[in-house]
């Protein structure tokens, strides 16, 4: 297979997560979540999560340096030397600059960015959801509106910066859960990172 190096991006409750895993599954490569990372540091009781707890319960942004550290330290795995899909991160302008440092730094570049999009109304209901189903501490109502809108000013300007490097695919998140992964596998074919021209 081709090596794929992936970020899946979009507001909180569209679902990147679990598209996230399903994609990386299909293409052999680790999905990385900073927030799936820090929620289990948190969980654990490590430094790391003493450190993050207070800052991800009120939904605000860990640090780029502490952030980007962990990032680093993962995708300097083994498993992520052939590819990795990204889930939450970068998530502002700096921290795409870290990146771009950090990859450069192994001759390596994205490969593509897949922007899920799904309207506002539709993301706070299935948060909503989410809060009720798992318990959340980060998804009661006044921090998902913290979230939200940390998303639209911080995160959502990455996307003109990639989008200037002719590497977004905007996919449509609203559907079935195998409708949505199909959208995007075909992107990714497109690309020839996934299928026949990848293998
Ligand atoms: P998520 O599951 O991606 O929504 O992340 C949950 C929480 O983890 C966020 O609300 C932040 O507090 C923290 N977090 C995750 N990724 C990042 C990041 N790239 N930069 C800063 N904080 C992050």
């Amino acid at each position: 297979m081709t090596d794929a190096r992936l970020l899946i991006v979009g507001p909180q409750g569209s679902g990147k997560g679990t598209q996230g895993v399903r994609i990386a599954r299909e293409l052999g490569i680790p999905a990385v979540s900073t927030g799936d990372v820090f929620r289990a540091a948190v969980a654990d009781g490590s430094e790391l999560g003493q450190q993050v707890q207070s800052v991800i319960e009120a939904g605000d942004l860990v640090s780029d340096e502490l952030t980007s550290a962990v990032v680093r330290d993962r995708l300097s795995q083994s498993d992520a030397e052939g590819g990795f899909l990204l889930d939450g991160y970068p998530r502002n302008i700096s921290q795409v600059a870290h990146l771009d440092e950090f990859l450069e730094g192994r001759g390596e570049t994205l490969d593509a960015v897949i922007e899920l999009s799904v309207p506002r109304d539709e993301s706070i209901s299935r948060l909503s959801l989410r809060a009720r189903e798992q318990g959340r501490t980060d998804d009661t109502e006044e921090v998902i509106a913290n979230r939200l809108a940390i998303y639209e000013r911080e995160t959502a300007p990455i996307l003109g910066v990639y989008h200037t490097r002719g590497i977004v695919d905007e996919i449509d998140g609203v559907g079935s859960l195998d409708e949505i992964t199909d959208r995007i596998l075909a992107a990714l074919e497109a690309r020839g990172l996934f299928g026949p021209a990848a293998a």
